[in-house]
């Protein structure tokens, strides 16, 4: 039995358990998820195995595994138009990101940046899951032989890598798996409130989604805008302020709201009020339909389980056809 290349197109991607999801998250990576369920054949896969590298605490597994389902569902994706489920409800992919370590050399794993940072960031906990989680990766994408994957511009380097992971394996053992592209949205690096790094869960410097409304105010009123506008009569610098490059995701009047700030006729303070209010008032669904969500867990579960349950004929053709290919039976 073989798994061949889907007729229709499939996207595929993964997002890891470890805490509220930020607008970071939804204007870089979860966006493309809702969208591309009307264009493709859409599996998207709440990642524990890969969160287990960074934390091993299983209450806390288990609760942010559930949250950030009924987040993705509260953000738009519909359990119709795409398979949602949990990575190791599939076990299938440890079996085969072990037999695409065999392919990667241990030198690109090295080199991957998110592993250089991961080791600068818990020095007492470099596992060895760090230095494979792209092979890892590589097995989740090609598990359903996906073409594309919708990511943030961090995870660029991580899809080259499964790339090459995949023309080892097709030069090794003939043409088996298609290369996966990323693809990004208009917003493929969102800034953190410190308005210089990528906003992320680790760097504590998020607007997160489903905080309470009087937490989301204080993330936002604390957003570094353009350093060089000290005084409130001083003109600003939209293209470099934080505040103003957001608010062209959350109404469509900013060049206006731009043109205030160069001439001074508005304050950063404005600004922020305005953005806060805007992405209070952009979530205010999905909030509630969060709220529904997290009151229904057993909803929450029952679709992880179908979702997982809907792969597992994929998942066993894939797992086939690559042991034949590589001698295993
Ligand atoms: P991971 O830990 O696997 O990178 P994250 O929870 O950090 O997962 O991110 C999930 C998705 O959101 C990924 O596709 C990532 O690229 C995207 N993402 C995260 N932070 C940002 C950001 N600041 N800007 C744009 N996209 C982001």
């Amino acid at each position: 039995m073989t798994n061949p290349s889907p007729t229709v197109a499939r996207t595929f991607s993964g997002i890891q358990p470890s805490g509220a999801p930020h607008i970071g998250n939804d204007l870089g990576a979860i966006r493309n998820y809702v969208r591309l369920q009307d264009e493709f054949e859409a599996i998207y896969c709440i990642v524990d195995y890969h969160a287990l590298t960074s934390t091993h605490d299983p209450d806390r597994m288990r609760r942010q595994t559930r949250e950030m389902a009924a987040a993705l569902l509260a953000l738009g994706l519909d359990p119709d138009r795409c398979t949602l489920f949990v990575q190791s409800h599939r076990p299938e992919h440890t079996e085969l990101a072990w037999l695409l370590t065999t392919v990667t050399p241990v030198s690109w794993l090295e080199r991957t940046p998110t592993y250089k940072e991961k080791r600068l960031n818990q020095p007492d906990d470099i596992n060895h899951g760090l230095l494979t989680y792209p092979v890892l990766q590589a097995a989740d994408i090609v598990m359903y032989k996906a073409t594309t994957v919708p990511v943030g511009k961090d995870q660029a380097a991580h899809l080259e890598l499964s790339r090459e992971i995949v023309r080892a394996f097709n030069n090794r053992y003939g043409p088996t798996f298609p290369e996966p592209q990323a693809v990004f949205t208009e917003a493929p690096v969102v800034l953190g409130t410190d308005g210089v790094r990528k906003m992320s869960k680790s760097l504590n410097n998020t607007i997160e989604i489903f905080a309470p409304e009087e937490e989301i105010r204080r993330q936002v009123m604390s957003m570094v805008t353009d350093t060089q506008r000290i005084l409130r009569t001083d003109p600003g610098r939209p293209e470099v302020c934080n505040v103003c490059q957001l608010q062209r995701f959350f109404g469509t009047d900013y060049l206006q709201l731009w043109d205030g700030e160069r001439t001074a006729r508005t304050g950063c303070v404005d600004m922020k009020r305005l953005l806060a209010d805007r992405i209070i008032r952009h979530y205010a669904e999905a909030r509630e339909r969060y709220a529904e969500l997290m009151a229904h867990p057993g909803r929450v579960d029952g679709i992880l389980e179908a979702g997982a349950d809907r792969l597992r004929p994929m998942a066993a053709a894939t797992m086939t056809e690559v042991r034949e290919k590589m001698g295993l039976r």
